[in-house]
């Protein structure tokens, strides 16, 4: 099956570029892939001028042609809970817009900074924490453009001293060529302070070609680098996806793994433990599991706290310890762990309280079950 849409479509498979190139943004070119259902159909027609959708050869041929509950369907392919409006849901639950100091530059936290690079991705999640810039076509977050001079951003790292931590995400940085990126990473590592550099990208999950030996050589040039990628199913663990990881692990890249936790995804213990512990073979550790922000048209994969709680109590002592992440929720005061003591339950709803002792009352959070 992929080699007649090889040919047809001149794609070259190994080739990233050629990847991009040829991503699936069409409803017909979908059907190439899986057999789309009528809401699936009703979706991608609905998302016209509100959502982007694009989905790279590689991550369709994962995905199940008949079954609509497709793990990697679902996060990849619109939906038409998407459209409706959810309790308590926002553009920007964790506050990107609040403690933006720059066009790039988020500081929230004492010792280091995001910087939101671009706002493209390989394949744009249904469940984008940052929706409202990366998928949401009328979102504003770039409304200066990308083409906005990097100089502010790099002048304001490089005059605060206590930021020793720069990750660099978005979107998917990966996205820019390796020149661009050589550019943003030089630029930081002639700042002093700066101690380590990470960037998040699921490009190892959703277009593991990306990972070259180039690419790899050009980091390794910026040491200490640190990746953190976004598996969410044992599925996306791929001979393709542990060989882009091994490269990346053995020019010095330590890989750590980002998963959210996601209704009808990975919301069940046994899914869990197969991506854990899947995880470790191909040697990326666990680092977080999120619980799924209610984000405007993600809301639809928000489980309650208590599910990801019991999962929580079905890993921990079963399998290795480093293994399993560490559960939290991103908050506009900072992520906080929902299995230990920052947590609680009273008759008023959820209380959370950050490493500041700050705390807050999330009443969201009642509605999801
Ligand atoms: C998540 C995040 C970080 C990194 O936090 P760690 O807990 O160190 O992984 C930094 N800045 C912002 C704004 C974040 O959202
Ligand atoms: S790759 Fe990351 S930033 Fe891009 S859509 Fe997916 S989750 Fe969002």
């Amino acid at each position: 099956m992929i080699a007649t849409k090889i040919r047809k479509h001149q794609l070259v498979w190994d080739d990233w570029k050629s990847q991009l190139k040829h991503r699936i943004t069409t409803l017909e070119q979908l059907k190439e892939w899986i057999n789309v259902t009528e809401s699936e159909e009703q979706a991608i027609r609905e998302s016209k001028g509100k959502y982007r959708w694009s989905i790279t050869p590689y991550y369709a041929s994962l995905m199940a042609k008949d079954d609509v509950n497709c793990p990697i369907r679902r996060q990849a392919v619109p939906h038409p809970e998407e459209f409706i409006a959810f309790p308590g849901a926002e553009d920007d639950p964790v506050g990107d817009t609040v403690y933006r100091k720059t066009n790039r530059v988020v500081h929230k936290y004492p010792d280091r900074v995001i910087m939101l690079v671009t706002e493209s991705c390989a394949v744009y999640c249904r469940h984008c924490t940052r929706k409202y810039h990366t998928t949401d076509l009328n979102g504003t977050y770039f409304e200066q453009s990308e083409a906005v001079s990097w100089q502010a951003d790099f002048d304001y790292i490089a005059s605060h001293p206590d930021i020793r931590d720069v990750l660099l995400t978005g979107g998917d940085p990966l996205t820019y060529g390796d020149d661009k990126l050589e550019f943003i990473i030089s630029r930081l590592r002639q700042i002093k302070h700066v101690e380590i550099i990470r960037i998040g990208s699921r490009y190892p999950v959703l277009l593991p070609q990306r990972i070259t030996p180039e690419f790899c050589d050009m980091l390794s040039k910026y040491h200490p680098i640190w990746l953190n990628t976004h598996f969410n199913h044992p599925k996306e663990i791929t001979p393709d996806a542990a060989n882009a990881c091994d490269r990346l692990l053995r020019h010095g890249v330590v890989v750590q793994n980002q998963s959210v936790l996601l209704k009808r995804v990975n919301d069940d213990l046994e899914t869990m433990r197969s991506l854990l512990t899947g995880l470790l073979k191909i040697r990326v550790r666990p680092y977080y599991l999120y619980h799924c922000d209610n984000v405007s048209g993600v809301s639809h994969f928000v489980t309650s706290v208590e599910k990801g709680r019991e999962i929580m109590r079905g890993l921990l002592g079963y399998i290795t310890g480093f293994a399993v992440p560490q559960y939290i929720i991103t908050t506009k005061l900072g992520k906080i762990p929902l299995w230990e003591e920052q947590f609680h339950c009273d008759q008023e709803g959820y209380w959370l309280e950050n490493y500041r002792q700050e705390e807050m009352r999330v009443d969201y959070l009642k509605a999801y079950r």
